[in-house]
């Protein structure tokens, strides 16, 4: 049985107001609370970081963010620096999400940098890797894997892995309904187990916790995060509302203890 404790992550992009982040993040909190051997988090936008580590408590769950900037406190007109993250709270940054990929346009090489400082300064990442839906049926899925992970993590030591968690994200899963089938997700899963196994050594792949993303609902929540190579989730839409994301938090639960 894996000893990796799943990780049911909640990325709420640009959503929510004050108050509905802070009432999500009561009932989480209070879900949490419950849910024994499994690790939640919830990523909140920034505005709302500190209302939401308010809300909830000391109930166990992680806060984090949603992007961060690699360059020290300074003049960044409209960045967020990973001191400021540290200073509210944040033991988690996500890096690498297809949005900030392919909508505003960042690369393996401005995505390293945000590692590399985040890792640096004692902020865990989730770096987001994932083809684009022609990169699949163009059979290049794992090549794109293998570059996002080689640009990702250029200069990172196998120590430093220790506070990195891995999200794959099919982007034609993201947002769109679409899931990748339990096949798929596996197999993408163990590529990256695999390509970690030979950049770094094979401690390191049967350590790392490695994510789902991609329309993660209740329905089909237990079918993904019960395959052995699936360490828990990174869920969008379906984290911001308690009534879909607890369920999920609870199938991790139930197949957290069980043999994967
Ligand atoms: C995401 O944004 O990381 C994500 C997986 O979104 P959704 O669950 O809505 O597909």
């Amino acid at each position: 049985m894996t000893a990796r404790t799943p990780l049911i992550a909640g990325n709420w992009k640009m959503n929510t107001t004050r108050a509905s982040a802070v009432e999500l993040a009561r009932k989480v909190s209070v879900a949490a609370a419950n849910a024994k051997h499994v690790d939640v988090l919830v990523c909140p936008p920034f505005p709302y970081l500190t209302p939401v580590r308010d809300a909830l408590g000391t109930g166990g769950v992680a806060l984090g963010a949603q992007n961060v900037y690699f360059e020290p406190p300074g003049a960044f007109t409209g960045e967020v620096a990973v001191e400021m993250l540290l200073d509210v709270g944040c033991r988690y940054v996500i890096l690498g999400h297809s949005e900030r990929r392919h909508v505003l346009g960042e690369n393996d090489a401005v995505i390293n940098r945000k590692v590399q400082a985040s890792l640096a300064k004692g902020l865990d990442v989730i770096l987001c890797v994932g083809e684009l839906l022609q990169e699949r049926q163009a059979g290049r899925t794992e090549a794109v894997l293998d570059a996002q992970m080689s640009g990702g993590l250029s200069g990172v030591s196998a120590e430093a892995l220790a506070h990195v968690v891995l999200a794959y994200e099919p982007v034609w899963a993201i947002g769109t309904g679409v899931t990748a089938s339990p096949e798929q997700a596996d197999s993408a899963h163990a590529h990256l187990r695999k390509w970690l196994a030979g950049r770094y050594n094979p401690q390191v792949a049967q350590r790392m916790r490695i994510l789902y993303g991609g329309s993660v609902k209740p329905d089909n929540a237990a079918s993904l995060l019960g395959l052995p190579n699936v360490d828990g989730a990174l869920v969008g839409g379906a984290s911001l509302k308690a009534d879909q994301f607890v369920p999920i938090i609870e199938a991790a639960v139930a197949v957290s203890g069980t043999e994967r």
